[in-house]
Formats: structure tokens, C-alpha cells, sequence
């Protein structure tokens, strides 16, 4: 189902995304069901079937600025939904790769300090300790304040623990093999 009224530069985009990702988007349907059950799709993020709707129809800086891709939590759910198996995170891989290649800055300036401390969390205790990555997060980004009000929500409500502040909890050995196999290959 081919919808291309781009110029051939940007038809060359489609087709270097669909190359990179192993996705074929021209199949793509446009019947919403990714964006309808993505977790990340809200007012300010349009969700996976308006990102293929640009790159489908050429543009290019849109696609790459789309804040979806940015925030994609390769949670696959839209991939399981999709009536033509499209996986939305090899996608967001690929563009995420040529954004980097053609230096265009994130959607959220400081998406890279988040995913640093997200990982160390994990090689440090084997899984994310998310009160503590926030926090971190937040002095970093000078707002030491801004989740304070949802963050004592959860506490309250004990989907977080303070605990988590505390020393200790040990990495875990098959999270270790992984990162180490990961500093081999870099
Ligand atoms: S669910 Fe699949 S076919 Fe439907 S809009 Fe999303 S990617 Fe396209
Ligand atoms: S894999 Fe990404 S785009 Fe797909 S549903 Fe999950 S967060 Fe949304």
C-alpha cells in the first residue's frame, strides 16, 4: 500500500528505515490499534500509527523529531496488536540510529542522563530501583521538587518503597554477564 508523495530523498528515508528496522511499513493498515493500546501515547505523544503515517508519507524531520520513538518502551505490545506483525521498537531503533547519525536532538534534552542512570541502576542491583534513578535524575536536571507530589502517591500507596534509598542489594549475576558481553562488543 504504497502513500509516498514525498521527494525521492525522503522516499530513500522510508526505505532506509524499513531496511534498518526488518519492518515492511508499506503493509501497514493504518487501523490504530498500536497507538490505541501503547503505553506511552498521550496528548503530547501522538503513538506508534501517526510516526509510520509520517515516515510512510516522507517526512523525514517530523518522523525524526516525533517524540514517540524517543519515549518507546520496546514493551512490544503494539507488535502483538498489529495485524501485520509491524514491531514498532525495531523501528524506533532504527530511527533512533539515524538520529544520531545526522545529529538531531532529542525530543527530551536530557533522555540520554535518564537511560545512563536507568541502566546503572540495573548493572548495579539487577533491576531498577525507580525512586532512586528519579531522584538522581531530578537533582541532575536542577528540579529537585518535580515528582515529589506523584512519587509520595506511590509511596503511600507502596507501588515504590523508601527502602530503596537504602545501601545494598547486590547485581545479579546473569544481569552482570550481560553487561559485560555488552562492554566486550564496544
Ligand atoms: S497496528 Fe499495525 S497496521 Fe495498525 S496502524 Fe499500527 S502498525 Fe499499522
Ligand atoms: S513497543 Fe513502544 S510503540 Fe509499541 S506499544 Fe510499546 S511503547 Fe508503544
Amino acid at each position: 500500500m504504497l502513500r509516498l508523495t514525498g521527494q525521492p530523498t525522503e522516499r530513500a528515508f522510508l526505505h532506509k528505515v524499513m531496511e534498518m528496522s526488518g519492518q515492511d511499513l508499506l503493509d501497514c493498515l493504518q487501523c490504530g490499534k498500536c497507538s490505541g493500546s501503547c503505553p506511552i501515547a498521550s496528548e503530547t505523544v501522538a503513538g506508534p500509527r501517526r510516526l509510520i503515517a509520517r515516515i510512510l508519507a516522507g517526512m523525514k524531520d517530523e518522523a525524526l523529531e516525533d517524540a514517540t520513538w524517543w519515549y518507546c518502551v520496546a514493551c512490544g505490545t503494539c507488535a502483538g496488536r498489529c495485524p501485520v506483525e509491524i514491531n514498532m521498537y525495531e523501528v524506533a531503533t532504527a530511527l533512533c540510529e539515524i538520529a544520531e547519525a545526522e545529529g538531531v536532538k532529542p525530543s527530551e534534552p536530557d533522555i540520554h542522563l535518564f537511560e545512563e542512570l536507568f541502566l546503572k541502576s540495573v548493572q548495579k542491583t539487577g533491576r531498577v530501583r525507580e525512586l532512586q534513578a528519579v531522584m538522581q535524575y531530578n537533582l541532575r536536571t536542577f528540579h529537585p521538587f518535580k515528582d515529589m507530589v506523584p512519587g509520595m502517591k506511590l509511596i503511600f500507596k507502596g507501588a515504590i518503597s523508601p527502602k530503596e534509598m537504602l545501601p545494598g542489594g547486590g547485581s545479579d549475576p546473569k544481569v552482570a554477564r550481560i553487561f559485560s558481553r555488552l562492554a566486550e562488543k564496544e
